[in-house]
Order: structure tokens, then C-alpha cells, then sequence
């Protein structure tokens, strides 16, 4: 995503607001088990500021995840803060500007696609799902624990008395 640059480039402090509507193809999240619902809207603006332009933005997103305890739908809406500045010289190790345009693509993407976290629960309080029958905590109280003739439990009690004797 190029941004023109020429209105604020010689007047020190000059600012210059910009929207983009990131392409979801160019935010792999996958690795944190989530989908991007809507859109991706970045809004933020570009500041002359002498040696650099600097950019601060904000991107808001929807991320759809299975809740990683209950396993539900849970979805989660993001605001993922971004900076950069791009130096009017080629600096090793800096973003740059090539005189007429910033490119605030590369910035925008990896800052957002890190800022995604990896899992999301549908509440903090959220009881999960009894590894004895599976059933959500959150919606039946469940019986396992309580029934005196299902071996996995006595099983498992006789396990732990073992091992804290
Ligand atoms: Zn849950
Ligand atoms: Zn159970």
C-alpha cells in the first residue's frame, strides 16, 4: 500500500491521514487458529518529521475462534496499535521512503499478524469440557465425579491416592 507523500514531504510537521481496507490475503493468521471475519480497516496518518516520516495507525479486526477450552464460537474484536517510520535515506536495518511514496504495507501486516493472539476463551470463566464424558461445564453439571460406579473415576482416585501416599 503506497501513500503519497508529496503534500507533506517539505513542510516539517505536515500530517497526512490515510484509510486502508487491508486485503485479508495478505494477513496469514492461521497459526493462531483463527479466521478474520469482515473487514481489516487500518486508519492512522504520516507525520513530516524532518529525517522521517513517521506512521501511527490502528488497525480493527473481528477474529473468530474456537474457545480453547469449551471449544465454542467465540469471537474476539481487535485494536492492534502500529508505528513505523521510514527514514529519507537508505538506513541498514530501517524502513525507507523513496521520495514520493511510503509503503506502509509490510509494516502494517507484520504488526497485525503478530498481534493476533494464538488462542482466545469464550469468558475467563470459562469451565472447559469434562475429560471424563466430554459434556460443557458451562451448560451441565456434569456427573462423573459424583457416580460411584464409573471406573474411569475410581480408577483415576486410586491413581492419585498412590501417589500421594
Ligand atoms: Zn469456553
Ligand atoms: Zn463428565
Amino acid at each position: 500500500m503506497k501513500i503519497a507523500v508529496a503534500k507533506i514531504r517539505e513542510t516539517l510537521g505536515a500530517e497526512l491521514e490515510f484509510s486502508w481496507q487491508v486485503p485479508k490475503k495478505l494477513l496469514d493468521v492461521s497459526y493462531c487458529g483463527c479466521k478474520l471475519c469482515g473487514g481489516v480497516e487500518v486508519t492512522g496518518k504520516l507525520v513530516n518529521g524532518g529525517d522521517e516520516i513517521a506512521m501511527t495507525a490502528e488497525a480493527e479486526l473481528t477474529a473468530e475462534y474456537e474457545c480453547s477450552r469449551c471449544l465454542e464460537p467465540v469471537r474476539v474484536e481487535l485494536k492492534i496499535p502500529i508505528f513505523e517510520s521510514y527514514t529519507r535515506d537508505r538506513i541498514e536495518g530501517r524502513s525507507w521512503f523513496d521520495g514520493d511514496t511510503v509503503d506502509i504495507g509490510e509494516a502494517v501486516c507484520q504488526t497485525v499478524v503478530l498481534g493476533v493472539p494464538v488462542r482466545a476463551l469464550c469468558r475467563e470463566e470459562c469451565r472447559g469440557l469434562c475429560p471424563g464424558c466430554g459434556v460443557s461445564l458451562n451448560e451441565v453439571p456434569c456427573k462423573c465425579r459424583d457416580e460411584t460406579g464409573d471406573e474411569r473415576w475410581q480408577a483415576l482416585s486410586g491413581f492419585r491416592a498412590e501417589r500421594e501416599s
